[in-house]
């Protein structure tokens, strides 16, 4: 599973909304990336910071319950299940969001993670 680029994370970040002002326009404070694969994400609007977590392969190893999850999770736009965890975020306290990329379709989308409710 390859590491997301800063473009792609950028991206896709645009797809959810800010804890603070509820905007959805982000960027990557490259100061802050970590070689652990923490980043920093900062809303564009109302400079609120949120930490990213790209290093996927280490948090799945460290979360075996995950992958068993991922493949459970259907697609919302084909109903297929399994799906991979391209990176999270922790939006707030109460918040954190996975990125996940269908592993039928390769169609890409944001859930609020209710995975860390089990662990
Ligand atoms: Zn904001
Ligand atoms: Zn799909």
């Amino acid at each position: 599973m390859p590491n997301p680029t800063v473009k792609e994370v950028e991206t896709r970040l645009a797809t959810v909304q800010c804890a603070i002002c509820k905007g959805s326009s982000f960027g990557i404070d490259e100061r802050f990336m970590q070689a652990d694969g923490e980043w920093r994400g900062i809303c564009r609007k109302c400079y609120y910071t949120f930490p990213i977590y790209t290093d996927m392969e280490f948090y799945l190893r460290t979360q075996p319950d995950i992958p068993y999850r991922l493949k459970e999770m259907s697609c919302p736009t084909c109903n297929q299940r399994g799906v991979s965890l391209n990176f999270r975020i922790t939006m707030s306290v109460r918040e954190s969001i996975y990125f996940l990329t269908c592993t039928a379709c390769q169609k890409t989308y944001p859930e609020r993670s209710s995975l860390e409710a089990f662990e």
